[in-house]
């Protein structure tokens, strides 16, 4: 039960799972979980455990620390990878799997023996091995001795525009890289938009993070997930305001005619960005009610003129619903649906439903 006033974020678990199966079936190939972040800001170990029941067994995150706290979240189980790497033993006992992302860490991790995912870059130039060292390794495999390379992968830079020449470059590298340096070892071409680009970007092992939260990997077409998250906020009060009356900092809104705020309990320290001032809007009994002046740190100011039911007490749903998905609420602030995820904030009540 949330305490009066608090925010609620309902995170619709049976959802991710669901688009999880379903990124499978179109993948035509394993998918991993990625689970980097908190999970995009929804919380790592209720979906990672939710996907593991559904028969994910592996997971990616980005930081060590995010693959300690997941290993005792999944059991000794599911692969954890880690993609920024790390110093070999550095995961204790935790059995996480590194990225090598350039000779030194091949060097030092086939020097312990490891097991390991090499990462070749082939157009994102921000982690893994360049053309360059990808040669020299192609010389001197002998270099991955000792190493249990259990996949080879690259990161797609364009995948969520279909028609961008980038996506078949890479998949071109990357396939000419992967047989010189690494024949027969499994490969991990495709992120969520990477899916999508049909059956030349399969291998054997996808990597979708957003598309399970409900995120469109698609762009520019029809949403193909399902949505995932709903965050609802209580209207604190509802007040009258003649014509002339401006509401909020600054002053930023003034109303043309009598008007009526709903003021509700939830601010930009709760990840309700404040760019989004004056360009977004809350569902409540079905309807839409325009966000009037600007977000504030607390408190977020509705027009609820037309929404004669609206009551303090109510809960606006600020995030998700009809035209408010986070990649809705993106596209209003200049941002995308990812930074509305993870920006989500940490004092709500976090509601995992279904899974
Ligand atoms: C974040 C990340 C993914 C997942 O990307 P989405 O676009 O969220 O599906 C996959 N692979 C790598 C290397 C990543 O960093």
């Amino acid at each position: 039960m949330p305490a009066p006033g608090q925010a609620v974020l309902r995170v619709a678990l049976g959802a991710i799972v669901a688009n999880w199966r379903d990124l499978v079936a179109r993948h035509g190939g394993a998918c991993a979980g990625v689970v980097k972040a908190d999970a995009y800001g929804l919380g790592a170990t209720p979906v990672a455990r939710a996907l593991r029941d559904a028969g994910c067994t592996t997971f990616f995150v980005a930081h060590l620390t995010e693959g300690m706290t997941l290993r005792d979240a999944v059991g000794p189980g599911p692969a954890i990878v880690v993609l920024d790497g790390f110093p070999p033993g550095a995961d204790g006992d935790a059995r996480l799997v590194p990225v090598l992302n350039h000779l030194g860490d091949v060097a030092a991790h086939a020097r312990a023996g490891s097991e390991a995912v090499l990462h070749l870059d082939t157009g994102m130039a921000r982690l893994g091995l360049d053309a360059k060292e990808q040669a020299i390794l192609a010389e001197d495999r002998s270099r991955l001795d000792g190493l249990t390379l259990r996949w080879v992968m690259t990161h797609l830079a364009c995948a969520d525009e279909p028609a961008h020449p980038l996506n078949e470059a890479q998949r071109v590298r990357f396939a000419a890289a992967a047989s010189r340096v690494a024949p027969g070892v499994p490969r991990s071409v495709a992120n969520s938009s990477g899916i999508f680009l049909g059956p030349s970007f399969r291998s054997d092992l996808a990597r979708p993070g957003c598309a399970l939260y409900g995120i469109n990997p698609t762009p520019g077409a029809p949403n193909p997930m399902r949505q995932v998250v709903a965050l609802e906020a209580e209207i604190l009060q509802v007040r009258e305001i003649a014509a002339g009356d401006s509401v909020g900092y600054g002053a930023s809104w003034t109303a043309r005619e009598p008007r009526r705020i709903a003021t509700v309990a939830a601010g930009y320290a709760d990840g309700y960005l404040r760019s989004l001032s004056g360009r977004s809007l809350g569902l409540l009994h079905g309807r839409q009610a325009p966000l009037v002046g600007r977000v504030s740190m607390d408190l977020t100011t509705f027009d609820v003129t037309d929404i004669e039911q609206a009551r303090p007490g109510d809960r606006i749903t600020l995030i998700g619903g009809p035209g408010n998905s986070p990649d809705d609420i993106g596209a209003r602030c200049g941002t995308i649906g990812y930074e509305i995820l993870t920006s989500l904030g940490r004092r709500y009540d976090r509601v995992y439903e279904g899974g």
